[in-house]
Protein backbone atom coordinates (compact mmCIF):
# COMPACT_ATOMS: atom_id res chain seq x y z
CA UNK A 1 0.00 0.00 0.00
CA UNK A 2 1.32 3.37 -0.93
CA UNK A 3 1.58 6.02 2.41
CA UNK A 4 2.31 9.31 2.66
CA UNK A 5 5.20 9.99 4.81
CA UNK A 6 3.58 13.20 5.92
CA UNK A 7 -0.40 12.43 6.72
CA UNK A 8 -2.74 15.01 5.61
CA UNK A 9 -6.52 15.37 5.81
CA UNK A 10 -8.65 16.35 2.44
CA UNK A 11 -12.52 17.35 3.95
CA UNK A 12 -14.66 17.06 0.48
CA UNK A 13 -18.39 17.35 -0.15
CA UNK A 14 -19.68 14.28 -2.30
CA UNK A 15 -22.84 16.21 -3.47
CA UNK A 16 -26.68 15.53 -2.67
CA UNK A 17 -27.13 12.16 -4.13
CA UNK A 18 -26.13 11.97 -7.80
CA UNK A 19 -22.76 10.31 -7.88
CA UNK A 20 -22.20 12.18 -11.42
CA UNK A 21 -22.67 15.57 -8.80
CA UNK A 22 -19.11 15.49 -7.47
CA UNK A 23 -15.78 17.80 -8.59
CA UNK A 24 -13.09 16.19 -10.42
CA UNK A 25 -10.98 17.27 -7.55
CA UNK A 26 -12.76 15.10 -5.20
CA UNK A 27 -12.47 12.66 -7.16
CA UNK A 28 -8.29 13.09 -7.81
CA UNK A 29 -8.43 12.96 -3.94
CA UNK A 30 -10.41 9.58 -3.61
CA UNK A 31 -8.27 7.35 -5.89
CA UNK A 32 -5.28 8.82 -4.09
CA UNK A 33 -6.69 8.47 -0.59
CA UNK A 34 -5.54 5.65 2.06
CA UNK A 35 -8.42 5.69 4.46
CA UNK A 36 -11.84 6.92 3.18
CA UNK A 37 -14.61 8.29 6.00
CA UNK A 38 -17.97 8.70 4.55
CA UNK A 39 -21.03 9.68 5.99
CA UNK A 40 -24.93 8.36 5.49
CA UNK A 41 -25.97 10.95 2.57
CA UNK A 42 -22.61 10.11 0.60
CA UNK A 43 -23.99 7.77 -2.46
CA UNK A 44 -22.27 4.44 -2.32
CA UNK A 45 -21.06 4.56 -5.98
CA UNK A 46 -19.16 7.40 -5.39
CA UNK A 47 -17.13 5.14 -2.90
CA UNK A 48 -17.40 2.05 -5.13
CA UNK A 49 -16.12 3.84 -8.05
CA UNK A 50 -13.45 5.99 -7.27
CA UNK A 51 -11.94 4.82 -4.14
CA UNK A 52 -8.96 2.65 -4.73
CA UNK A 53 -9.48 -1.34 -3.76
CA UNK A 54 -6.97 -1.69 -1.05
CA UNK A 55 -7.83 1.68 0.62
CA UNK A 56 -9.88 1.45 4.35
CA UNK A 57 -13.19 3.44 3.99
CA UNK A 58 -14.97 3.73 7.45
CA UNK A 59 -18.89 4.20 7.35
CA UNK A 60 -19.01 7.28 9.91
CA UNK A 61 -22.79 7.58 9.70
CA UNK A 62 -24.89 9.73 11.75
CA UNK A 63 -28.89 10.76 11.71
CA UNK A 64 -30.76 13.11 13.32
CA UNK A 65 -32.94 11.89 15.96
CA UNK A 66 -31.64 8.14 15.40
CA UNK A 67 -29.72 5.95 18.08
CA UNK A 68 -26.30 4.15 16.98
CA UNK A 69 -24.97 7.39 14.98
CA UNK A 70 -21.01 7.49 15.11
CA UNK A 71 -20.12 10.27 17.67
CA UNK A 72 -17.96 12.85 16.95
CA UNK A 73 -15.29 12.21 19.04
CA UNK A 74 -15.01 9.19 17.01
CA UNK A 75 -14.86 10.64 13.98
CA UNK A 76 -12.39 13.05 15.59
CA UNK A 77 -10.08 10.46 16.47
CA UNK A 78 -9.94 8.77 13.63
CA UNK A 79 -8.79 11.55 11.50
CA UNK A 80 -6.19 12.32 14.22
CA UNK A 81 -5.15 8.70 14.57
CA UNK A 82 -4.56 7.90 10.76
CA UNK A 83 -3.45 10.97 9.93
CA UNK A 84 -0.51 10.49 12.60
CA UNK A 85 0.17 7.07 10.88
CA UNK A 86 1.05 9.55 7.60
CA UNK A 87 -2.14 8.49 5.94
CA UNK A 88 -4.10 10.47 3.18
CA UNK A 89 -7.16 10.97 4.77
CA UNK A 90 -10.46 11.69 3.09
CA UNK A 91 -13.29 12.75 4.81
CA UNK A 92 -16.58 12.57 2.76
CA UNK A 93 -19.66 14.60 4.07
CA UNK A 94 -23.06 14.61 1.96
CA UNK A 95 -23.10 18.22 0.06
CA UNK A 96 -21.17 20.30 0.69
CA UNK A 97 -18.66 20.26 3.60
CA UNK A 98 -19.44 24.25 5.37
CA UNK A 99 -23.55 23.83 5.36
CA UNK A 100 -24.58 22.33 8.60
CA UNK A 101 -21.69 19.41 8.63
CA UNK A 102 -19.63 19.09 11.96
CA UNK A 103 -16.68 20.66 9.28
CA UNK A 104 -15.55 22.89 12.20
CA UNK A 105 -14.88 20.02 14.52
CA UNK A 106 -12.83 18.18 11.82
CA UNK A 107 -11.04 21.55 11.12
CA UNK A 108 -10.18 21.96 14.82
CA UNK A 109 -8.45 18.33 15.25
CA UNK A 110 -6.35 19.03 11.95
CA UNK A 111 -4.94 22.81 13.43
CA UNK A 112 -4.73 21.07 17.31
CA UNK A 113 -3.07 18.32 15.84
CA UNK A 114 -0.74 20.31 13.04
CA UNK A 115 -1.99 17.81 10.63
CA UNK A 116 -2.13 19.42 6.79
CA UNK A 117 -5.70 19.97 5.60
CA UNK A 118 -7.65 20.79 2.47
CA UNK A 119 -11.12 21.61 1.83
CA UNK A 120 -12.98 20.89 -1.49
CA UNK A 121 -16.58 21.85 -1.61
CA UNK A 122 -19.73 20.40 -2.75
CA UNK A 123 -23.10 20.55 -4.19
CA UNK A 124 -25.18 21.56 -1.26
CA UNK A 125 -28.73 19.71 -1.10
CA UNK A 126 -30.56 22.60 -1.63
CA UNK A 127 -28.68 23.68 -4.99
CA UNK A 128 -29.50 19.76 -6.11
CA UNK A 129 -32.79 20.10 -5.09
CA UNK A 130 -33.67 23.42 -7.36
CA UNK A 131 -31.87 21.85 -10.42
CA UNK A 132 -33.49 18.69 -9.80
CA UNK A 133 -37.26 19.90 -9.03
CA UNK A 134 -37.33 23.07 -11.53
CA UNK A 135 -37.23 25.33 -8.75
CA UNK A 136 -34.65 28.23 -9.04
CA UNK A 137 -34.17 29.47 -5.39
CA UNK A 138 -34.35 32.96 -7.26
CA UNK A 139 -35.89 34.52 -10.00
CA UNK A 140 -36.88 37.72 -11.79
CA UNK A 141 -40.11 38.65 -10.30
CA UNK A 142 -40.40 36.00 -7.70
CA UNK A 143 -37.23 36.21 -5.13
CA UNK A 144 -33.96 38.04 -5.19
CA UNK A 145 -32.50 36.08 -2.19
CA UNK A 146 -32.14 32.91 -0.43
CA UNK A 147 -31.94 31.58 2.86
CA UNK A 148 -30.43 28.58 3.89
CA UNK A 149 -32.54 27.72 7.60
CA UNK A 150 -32.69 25.21 9.49
CA UNK A 151 -35.33 23.70 12.43
CA UNK A 152 -34.37 20.52 13.54
CA UNK A 153 -35.08 21.51 17.19
CA UNK A 154 -37.92 23.85 18.05
CA UNK A 155 -35.67 26.72 19.64
CA UNK A 156 -33.50 27.34 16.82
CA UNK A 157 -35.74 30.71 15.37
CA UNK A 158 -37.00 32.91 17.85
CA UNK A 159 -40.85 34.27 17.46
CA UNK A 160 -39.41 37.47 16.48
CA UNK A 161 -37.67 36.10 13.41
CA UNK A 162 -40.61 33.68 12.57
CA UNK A 163 -42.26 37.38 11.77
CA UNK A 164 -39.09 38.10 9.78
CA UNK A 165 -39.16 34.92 7.51
CA UNK A 166 -43.40 35.53 7.15
CA UNK A 167 -42.28 38.90 5.67
CA UNK A 168 -39.36 38.31 3.57
CA UNK A 169 -39.59 37.97 -0.20
CA UNK A 170 -36.64 35.80 0.16
CA UNK A 171 -36.64 31.76 -0.67
CA UNK A 172 -36.61 30.12 2.60
CA UNK A 173 -34.76 26.51 2.67
CA UNK A 174 -34.91 24.23 5.68
CA UNK A 175 -32.43 21.96 6.02
CA UNK A 176 -33.29 18.71 8.95
CA UNK A 177 -36.47 20.18 9.26
CA UNK A 178 -39.09 17.67 7.24
CA UNK A 179 -39.69 15.83 11.36
CA UNK A 180 -40.63 19.51 12.24
CA UNK A 181 -42.64 20.61 9.21
CA UNK A 182 -45.51 21.24 11.04
CA UNK A 183 -43.67 24.08 13.83
CA UNK A 184 -42.79 25.80 10.35
CA UNK A 185 -45.75 26.25 8.93
CA UNK A 186 -47.72 26.96 11.89
CA UNK A 187 -45.50 29.77 12.62
CA UNK A 188 -45.23 31.28 9.42
CA UNK A 189 -48.84 30.74 8.79
CA UNK A 190 -49.75 32.41 12.33
CA UNK A 191 -47.35 35.17 10.89
CA UNK A 192 -49.13 35.99 8.25
CA UNK A 193 -47.03 34.45 5.21
CA UNK A 194 -48.42 36.03 2.01
CA UNK A 195 -50.65 33.49 0.24
CA UNK A 196 -48.98 33.29 -3.26
CA UNK A 197 -45.77 31.37 -1.63
CA UNK A 198 -46.02 27.68 -1.69
CA UNK A 199 -44.01 25.31 -0.16
CA UNK A 200 -42.23 21.83 -1.60
CA UNK A 201 -40.99 19.30 0.09
CA UNK A 202 -37.95 17.67 -1.82
CA UNK A 203 -37.61 13.92 -1.19
CA UNK A 204 -33.96 12.11 -1.32
CA UNK A 205 -33.40 14.94 -4.33
CA UNK A 206 -31.25 14.46 -7.46
CA UNK A 207 -31.55 10.63 -6.76
CA UNK A 208 -33.78 8.08 -8.84
CA UNK A 209 -36.34 8.44 -6.05
CA UNK A 210 -36.59 11.90 -5.83
CA UNK A 211 -40.28 13.09 -5.18
CA UNK A 212 -41.65 16.77 -4.99
CA UNK A 213 -44.49 17.36 -3.00
CA UNK A 214 -46.00 20.66 -3.32
CA UNK A 215 -48.45 22.69 -1.39
CA UNK A 216 -49.70 25.97 -0.41
CA UNK A 217 -48.97 26.88 3.45
CA UNK A 218 -52.52 27.30 4.39
CA UNK A 219 -54.09 24.07 2.76
CA UNK A 220 -51.11 22.38 4.63
CA UNK A 221 -53.23 21.42 7.63
CA UNK A 222 -55.83 20.28 6.11
CA UNK A 223 -53.85 17.84 3.20
CA UNK A 224 -50.95 17.58 4.67
CA UNK A 225 -50.32 17.52 8.25
CA UNK A 226 -49.01 14.61 9.65
CA UNK A 227 -47.32 13.01 6.68
CA UNK A 228 -44.16 11.31 6.86
CA UNK A 229 -41.28 11.86 5.11
CA UNK A 230 -38.38 9.59 3.33
CA UNK A 231 -34.96 10.87 4.33
CA UNK A 232 -33.64 13.28 3.41
CA UNK A 233 -36.01 15.90 2.65
CA UNK A 234 -35.24 19.23 1.96
CA UNK A 235 -38.31 22.15 2.50
CA UNK A 236 -38.22 24.85 -0.24
CA UNK A 237 -40.70 27.92 0.88
CA UNK A 238 -41.56 31.34 -1.09
CA UNK A 239 -43.04 31.99 -4.24
CA UNK A 240 -40.27 30.48 -6.91
CA UNK A 241 -41.79 27.05 -5.53
CA UNK A 242 -44.63 28.19 -8.57
CA UNK A 243 -42.37 27.58 -10.81
CA UNK A 244 -41.60 23.91 -10.17
CA UNK A 245 -44.91 23.12 -12.43
CA UNK A 246 -43.84 24.35 -15.16
CA UNK A 247 -39.86 23.61 -15.45
CA UNK A 248 -40.02 20.01 -13.42
CA UNK A 249 -38.05 17.92 -16.07
CA UNK A 250 -38.21 14.71 -13.76
CA UNK A 251 -40.60 13.26 -13.18
CA UNK A 252 -41.89 12.34 -9.57
CA UNK A 253 -40.77 8.71 -9.14
CA UNK A 254 -43.43 8.60 -5.48
CA UNK A 255 -40.85 5.61 -4.55
CA UNK A 256 -41.09 4.29 -1.37
CA UNK A 257 -37.67 2.96 -1.77
CA UNK A 258 -34.58 4.56 0.23
CA UNK A 259 -31.67 5.41 -1.90
CA UNK A 260 -29.53 6.19 0.97
CA UNK A 261 -29.50 3.44 4.08
CA UNK A 262 -30.68 4.70 7.08
CA UNK A 263 -28.46 4.71 10.16
CA UNK A 264 -28.21 1.28 11.58
CA UNK A 265 -26.50 -0.30 14.83
CA UNK A 266 -22.94 -0.14 14.26
CA UNK A 267 -21.63 -3.21 13.79
CA UNK A 268 -19.61 -5.03 16.72
CA UNK A 269 -16.37 -4.76 14.75
CA UNK A 270 -16.69 -1.03 14.11
CA UNK A 271 -17.24 -0.67 17.48
CA UNK A 272 -14.03 -2.22 18.94
CA UNK A 273 -12.26 0.09 16.23
CA UNK A 274 -14.20 3.27 17.40
CA UNK A 275 -12.89 2.17 21.02
CA UNK A 276 -9.54 1.60 19.72
CA UNK A 277 -8.74 4.80 18.23
CA UNK A 278 -11.15 6.95 20.50
N1 LIG B 1 -23.89 19.21 4.24
C1 LIG B 1 -25.16 18.82 3.66
C2 LIG B 1 -26.32 18.99 4.62
C3 LIG B 1 -26.23 18.12 5.84
S1 LIG B 1 -27.63 18.27 6.88
C4 LIG B 1 -25.40 19.63 2.39
O1 LIG B 1 -24.66 20.57 2.11
O2 LIG B 1 -26.33 19.30 1.66
C5 LIG B 1 -28.64 16.97 6.28
C6 LIG B 1 -29.89 17.55 5.64
O3 LIG B 1 -29.59 17.97 4.31
C7 LIG B 1 -31.03 16.57 5.48
O4 LIG B 1 -31.79 16.47 6.67
C8 LIG B 1 -31.83 17.21 4.37
O5 LIG B 1 -32.61 18.28 4.84
C9 LIG B 1 -30.72 17.79 3.50
N2 LIG B 1 -30.37 16.88 2.40
C10 LIG B 1 -29.16 16.33 2.16
N3 LIG B 1 -29.19 15.60 1.03
C11 LIG B 1 -30.45 15.67 0.55
C12 LIG B 1 -31.12 15.13 -0.57
N4 LIG B 1 -30.50 14.33 -1.46
N5 LIG B 1 -32.43 15.43 -0.74
C13 LIG B 1 -33.08 16.23 0.12
N6 LIG B 1 -32.51 16.76 1.20
C14 LIG B 1 -31.21 16.50 1.41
Amino acid sequence: MITNTTGKVILIGAGPGDPELITLKAVRFLQQADVVLTDRLVSSEIVNQHVRKDAEVIYVGKQCRRGYSTPQESINAYIAEYAAQGKLVVRLKGGDVSIFSNVLDELEVCVKNKIPYEVVPGITAALGAAAYAGIPLTARGHSTAVRFLTLYKSDIVTNEYWGELAKTTDTLVFYMSSETLNDVVTNLTANGIAKDKLLAVVEQATTPFQTVHVINLYDYAEKMKGQTFISPSLIIIGKVVELHQQFSWIENSNSKEYYFKPVGKIDSSAAEEIKKVS
